[in-house]
């Protein structure tokens, strides 16, 4: 006696196997030719410098002669001008601000 099975029943769809002739884009990198991955980060320009002109060296205090004058002359009221005609100096090219 032969088992009548189901009906309706369909069998499974076969597995997935797409289209023969496609064959998916590898998922490493590369897949686009014209594109270039980036290259690892060098330091092309290590700005440490907080210079506006070099932007290499550090800007520092100088007192300036005339305010060291001042400071003599003029001495309780002077030392406001001292530390007021201050310049600031890079230590790598010089620029003066
Ligand atoms: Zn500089």
């Amino acid at each position: 006696m032969s088992y009548p099975g189901q009906p309706n029943y369909c069998p499974p769809p076969p597995p997935y196997g797409g289209n023969p002739g496609y064959c998916p884009p590898p998922p490493q990198f590369g897949g686009n030719p014209g594109y270039c991955p980036p290259p690892p980060p060098t330091v092309i320009m290590q700005a440490t410098g907080n210079c506006p002109s070099c932007r290499m060296g550090f800007l520092s205090s100088h007192v300036t002669c005339l305010g060291v004058f001042c400071a003599i002359v003029l001495f309780p009221i002077g030392l406001i001008c001292l530390f007021a005609m201050q310049e600031q100096r890079c230590s790598h090219c010089g620029f003066c601000s």
